[in-house]
């Protein structure tokens, strides 16, 4: 569709910690279907950014815009059923449950008000599961999973809440170089799917194949945004990672 409107605006929001400037004067825009890289030394603000996206954070006077939708107070749960996900870098599942009784959870907080039955559910999960590559593991329990398998089923539970904007925090970072392809390929598909990505990643490689655009912060400041080969080639984000 023809559309210039964002799925998400960020109007000049400043955001300060008992005087501590985390993230200044930032504003973006996020294209629908855009695949978005962040990117910065640790202490840049890329956390503190997500936290003002999913609604941890109170973000007052500056506007959040999501889906054309004034939601600068709208709770976390609220932003999570108008559509904006996060998946963890560290994975929360509960430890208890099998993979898809974590994602029927999942499904249950999104469908809301809605009386879905317990069999709705499961197929709801099972299709995530599907989609994710870890139909196979419905039934496992989560403690005994790979470290790959974990990260894809802490993506998954975030995809089970039917999102618009996806946002992964970390999801390769530990992982081998082939597994961190398969997530890799997964999140690519999945932006193909019509999921926006806001993917948060150390590994410069991943982020470079994966991004439409990469958005570098330092200090709390936007220091380059752009293209993955100009932001690369921008002499303060060298700087910044060689911690000059
Ligand atoms: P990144 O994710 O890029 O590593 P963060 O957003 O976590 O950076 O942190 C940016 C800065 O804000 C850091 O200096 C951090 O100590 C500070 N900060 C983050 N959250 C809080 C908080 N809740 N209270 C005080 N300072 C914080």
């Amino acid at each position: 569709p023809v559309t210039e409107l964002p799925l998400l605006r960020i109007e000049a929001l400043t955001k300060r910690f008992d005087g501590f400037t985390a993230l200044d004067n930032v504003s973006v825009d996020i294209k629908p279907g855009e695949r978005f890289g962040l990117i910065g030394p640790n202490g840049s603000g890329k956390t503190t950014l997500i936290n003002c996206i999913s609604g941890a954070f109170r973000t007052e006077p500056s506007t959040v815009t999501f889906n054309g939708e004034d939601i600068t107070r709208l709770p976390p749960h609220v932003r999570t059923r108008r559509g904006i996900a996060r998946s963890f870098q560290i994975p929360r599942p509960f430890r208890s449950m099998t993979v898809i009784e974590n994602l029927m959870v999942a499904v249950d907080f999104t469908s809301g008000h809605l009386t879905l039955s317990v069999d709705d559910h499961r197929d709801q999960a099972m299709a995530i599961l599907q989609q994710m590559g870890l139909a196979a593991k419905a039934n496992a329990g989560v403690t005994g999973l790979s470290q790959v398998e974990l990260r894809k089923m802490e993506l998954a539970r975030a995809m089970a809440t039917r999102p618009k904007l996806l946002i992964s925090d970390e999801a390769m970072a530990g992982l081998s170089g082939s597994e961190v392809d398969e997530v890799l390929d997964l999140l690519i598909k999945l932006a193909g799917e019509s999921i926006t990505i806001i993917m948060i990643e150390h590994i410069m490689q991943a982020v470079m194949r994966f991004s439409e655009r990469i958005m570098c912060l330092e200090a709390g400041k936007i220091i380059a945004i752009g293209k993955p080969s100009d932001v690369m080639a921008n002499a303060r984000v060298q700087e910044a990672y060689l911690g000059t």
